[in-house]
């Protein structure tokens, strides 16, 4: 039952397509100044406009920068033992179920596969599969084509192949479910089809381990990276009904280790964000004065036109 509602959720951020200001700020519309409810509201409020600053700059603890031209800049980079990469709030890339080729060595090109081939029409639409940030948007004529590569808060940049055309552009910050483009069979292809990667700092992982195509599902609520071609899976998506494995239990103590590393990671981020809770007499522009920012900036940091009125309660960020 509870998976149940899992998945569910996860279909309905495939279909809310809302940009995340403006779902931030409905969010903040419906405040009631009731100090009571505020507790709840305000922590929920605080989660989503950290998660829409997060899409600013996504991951930005793990990547050292941001670079739109090359889809490959981690040469030097140390990669951590162990991180978790959260696959809640997924979408499909595409809705087809078909792998025409798998992630590893492929002895008819004498190379490695980095990515899972999956079969599609020409003009199908390929989705963002987690929100994020599109990082490059660009034409390889001997390699990817038409290619789209996504990072994304969870840690993970995908890779979006051969598509015949883009629908974004560089410096989008999207939405699980946002529409990426359409299916091709540009660059090095033989055939219409999806090539998708997925990568934590330019370190490939096999995209199955990760997204069950067959299913249209993730393999896990969690997966934790351990370095080149090793990792875990928590919260297994068992299809079958079997609760608990030997492997989640295996796992148990990784796994408060990884939530320890992510808790740490959260307050960080939450240490970067400042918070103003609007109180009683207050304006919008006294508030940009208490807090030396122009009161543009500060319109603009919460999504607010100008005629926007705000009312005591509620929750602006200024830096
Ligand atoms: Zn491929």
């Amino acid at each position: 039952m509870f998976k149940n509602l899992i998945k569910t959720a996860a279909i309905a951020a495939c279909m809310t397509l809302a940009a995340p200001s403006a779902w931030a700020q409905d969010l903040l519309a419906r405040q009631a100044p009731v100090d009571k409810k505020m507790r709840a509201v305000d922590s929920i409020a605080i989660q989503r406009l950290f998660q829409a600053e997060e899409l600013e700059d996504p991951a930005a603890e793990l990547y050292p920068n941001w670079e739109d031209e090359q889809i490959n800049l981690y040469g030097n980079v140390t990669l951590p033992d162990e991180y978790k990469i959260d696959l809640r709030g997924f979408c499909m890339p595409t809705t087809n179920r078909i792998v025409t080729s798998n992630y590893g060595y492929r002895p008819r090109f004498r190379r490695q596969h980095k990515g899972i081939d999956i079969n599609a029409n020409k003009g199908d639409t390929i989705r963002a599969a987690f929100d994020g940030k599109v990082r490059v948007v660009d034409f390889q004529s001997s390699g990817y084509g038409n290619v789209v590569v996504i990072r994304h808060p969870n840690g993970l940049e995908t890779v979006y192949g051969h598509l015949s055309k883009h629908l974004t552009k560089k410096g989008a910050t999207l939405k699980a479910g946002d529409p990426i483009g359409l299916a091709g069979n540009t660059g090095f292809s033989f055939g219409t089809h999806l090539h998708f990667e997925t990568r934590l700092l330019g370190e490939y992982i096999d995209p199955a381990k990760l997204f069950d195509f067959a299913n249209q599902d993730v393999t896990g609520d969690f997966y934790v990276f351990r370095g080149r071609g090793r990792g875990t899976l928590i919260g297994k998506h068992d299809t079958n009904g079997e609760a608990g494995n030997d492997e989640e239990v295996r796992y148990t103590s990784s796994e408060s280790a990884a939530a320890k590393a992510q808790a740490q990671q959260d307050a960080r981020q939450a240490a970067r964000t400042r918070i103003h809770k609007v109180r009683k007499g207050e304006t919008l522009s006294s508030i940009a004065r208490k807090h030396g920012i122009s009161l543009d900036k500060l319109r603009r940091m919460n999504g607010l036109k100008n005629k926007s009125k705000i009312r005591p309660g509620q929750i602006l960020k200024y830096s």
